[in-house]
């Protein structure tokens, strides 16, 4: 395996919610709850999981888009938290992030050209000539015509948007990309396209991904690991190939049997998660997948499992291992 490019350790971010009414009293959600893992580099690990599970969360707070409420994220041996607004400002230009939304990730008001040279001209990235040609290279790797690059972001189809949200994000040529729900807004032919796009970029530039997404076929077929979350913590992560043919947690399991298939013969109706995702508000006692786990014990009502290497890479946290 590559060696470690990002390390979380511990990672949590709470949020203070207040109460609806006036003098009801302030809670604490639990987004992200004790996340540990690391991505190597040139890799891409996928992280699934319902919404709500603090899967876009976890990408904001190793980019300290969000500050951290404990735990740590290092970055080449370099701890994130640590750093300084300018030496955070050179670390960010290796940490890039792809939004669910083109159309509000970009600016409306600016042309396509002003969009894409704006992190060159932050960085000092040459001359106005040297940056308006890069801009045009960058807009033929991501499959647009230079052309097209004095039009305004609402001229171009949600693909052609997310095209150009990549070339954004690839013109410092980062080291890591988190792309969160990036392709979820598209059809799906369209999320083809952008999914191996993505693939052919990574090989190139040698990038590596974390790639967040609510779809777990998706989320298949672009990644080498995986890493499963429920309400702001990790249950399972594998080598994707062993989270496809042997998962363990009962809810990875779950999330298997509800993802759709293209073969209609092999879909699965039965309704396999009974209820709803638990309020982070205030999480279950003990496993927080127990009131909709089908092989729910005593144990799992009171005490929360401890994660455990269970084969080479292989993590599950659930008192049946
Ligand atoms: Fe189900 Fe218990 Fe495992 Fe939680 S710990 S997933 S409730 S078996």
């Amino acid at each position: 395996m590559n060696p470690s490019l990002v390390s979380v350790k511990h990672l949590k971010k709470y949020f203070t919610v207040k109460s609806d009414t006036l003098w009801g009293k302030k809670s604490i959600l639990k987004a992200v709850d004790d996340v540990s893992f690391d991505l190597y580099a040139c890799e891409t690990l996928g992280v699934v999981g319902e919404s709500g599970c603090g899967k876009s969360t976890v990408g904001k707070t190793m980019l300290r888009l969000h500050e951290r409420t404990d735990g740590s994220v290092w970055y080449k041996e370099r701890d994130i938290y640590s750093l300084d607004r300018h030496e955070l400002k050179q670390v960010r230009r290796q940490m890039q992030m792809i939004f669910q939304d083109p159309f509000s990730s970009l600016n409306p008001r600016k042309q396509v050209r002003d969009i894409v040279a704006q992190p060159l001209r932050i960085f000092n990235q040459g001359t106005r000539q040297e940056i308006q040609d890069k801009v045009d290279h960058l807009l033929e790797e991501v499959g647009l015509n230079p052309k097209f690059k004095t039009r305004y972001p609402h001229q171009f189809s949600g693909g052609q948007r997310q095209r150009i949200g990549i070339a954004r994000a690839i013109a410092l040529e980062p080291e890591l990309i988190i792309c969160d729900e990036s392709v979820s807004a598209l059809d799906v032919s369209i999320q083809a396209q952008v999914l191996n796009l993505l693939l052919e970029l990574q090989e190139k530039y040698r990038l590596t991904y974390m790639f967040i997404a609510h779809d777990l076929s998706v989320v298949e077929f672009i990644s080498t690991r995986i890493m499963v979350m429920y309400l702001g913590k990790i249950v399972e992560q594998a080598p994707k190939d062993t989270l496809v043919d042997n998962h363990l947690h009962p809810y990875t399991a779950s999330l298997f049997k509800a993802s759709p298939d293209i073969d209609p013969r092999n879909r699965n109706d039965e309704v396999l998660l009974p209820g709803d995702v638990p309020s982070p508000l205030d999480p279950p006692s003990g496993c927080y997948f127990h009131p909709r786990c089908p092989r729910c014990m005593e144990v799992c009502t009171h005490t929360y499992p401890e994660t455990r290497e269970v084969a080479p890479g292989h993590w599950v946290a659930c008192h049946l291992y």
